[in-house]
């Protein structure tokens, strides 16, 4: 790994709510200029084969996970996401959450459709299905419904109170963030806290418990990222130097759900050979 690597460790595909395929991400990712990206879908694996399988020549992959967790420490508890990467993707109390995830995504999905077609909204939930393609469903895919219908123009106003935001947001039945920790790393894998201060996406957890996840195995915070202020980057950098975690950045790329390019933000070599040294080698990076 050079000084001059370009790292980012945090991408959505079709499989979740991103819009190019783990083929196309990972072609977009080279021509981007990565040296190496991680796929992170939303609750699945499902896009690790064809990534590896259309991995260009020169780009290393780091397969991963974004897993929807929440906080029961609050009242309401709080969702959060932590990615976690090189994990076994085989891991059976892992494979069974994540599959009870993507059923409680759906069940969500359909209430809030249910809650917009009371209001007179028309959305149809067999369309927003056929939207996701086979991928995990998100409220990215009830947003592209609310532009088709002609009542938002964009998937941040779908975000906004009146809709997704807030008016018609319903909570899922996430993990236990501390039990998503210890699968991960049961299995293998290296857990690091997603955007943990991007307060403009709602409510945040308090430090402490930060403190309290990293004695319980967390290995990093992502710092670097667009939904965080320059403040925000700069206490999270500050908060992992003090428990010693390791600090990363990336992009979040969703391709055209969201405007952010693949590169935006990245992760320093050391960060990233840190999270390398710490996965068990249940999964490997694989380099094209
Ligand atoms: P879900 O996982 O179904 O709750 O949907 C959350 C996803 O929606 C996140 O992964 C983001 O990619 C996306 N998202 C959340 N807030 C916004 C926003 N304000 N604008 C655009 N996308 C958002
Ligand atoms: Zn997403
Ligand atoms: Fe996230
Ligand atoms: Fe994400």
């Amino acid at each position: 790994m050079s000084a001059a690597s370009r790292i980012d460790l945090h991408t959505h595909s079709t499989a979740s709510d991103g819009t190019l395929s783990p083929a196309e991400l990972v072609r977009a990712a080279a021509e981007a200029g990565l040296d190496v990206v991680a796929i992170t879908d939303h609750d699945t694996t499902a896009g690790w084969a064809p990534a590896l399988d259309a991995l260009p020549a020169g780009l290393s992959l780091v397969r991963g996970a974004e897993l929807s967790c929440r906080w029961y420490g609050a009242e309401p508890a709080l969702p959060l996401h932590l990615l976690a990467y090189l994990f076994d993707p085989d891991a059976p109390e892992l494979v069974a959450e994540l599959a009870r995830v993507r059923a409680a995504r759906e069940e969500r999905g359909e209430r809030i459709v249910t809650l917009l077609r009371a209001d007179g909204v028309d959305v149809s939930w067999p369309e927003i299905l056929t939207g996701a393609g086979g991928g995990t469903v998100g409220r990215p895919h009830i947003a592209q419904a609310l532009i088709r219908a002609g009542l938002v123009s964009t998937t941040t106003e779908a975000f906004g109170p009146d809709w997704l935001g807030e008016r018609y947001r319903l909570p899922k039945e996430d993990i236990d963030v501390f039990r998503a920790i210890r699968l991960v790393r049961a299995a293998g894998g290296v857990p690091v806290f997603a955007h943990p201060r991007a307060t403009r996406r709602g409510r945040i957890v308090p430090d402490e418990l930060i403190a309290d996840l990293a004695a319980a195995g967390l290995a990093g915070l992502e710092a670097d990222h667009e939904d965080h202020s320059p403040a925000e980057r700069a206490h999270v950098r500050a908060l992992a130097g003090e428990l010693g975690l390791l600090v990363t950045g990336s992009s979040d790329f969703h391709g055209t759900h969201k405007t952010v390019r693949l590169g935006a933000f990245t992760t320093a070599p050391g960060a990233y050979e840190r999270i390398v040294a710490e996965a068990r080698g249940v999964t490997e990076v694989v380099s094209g």
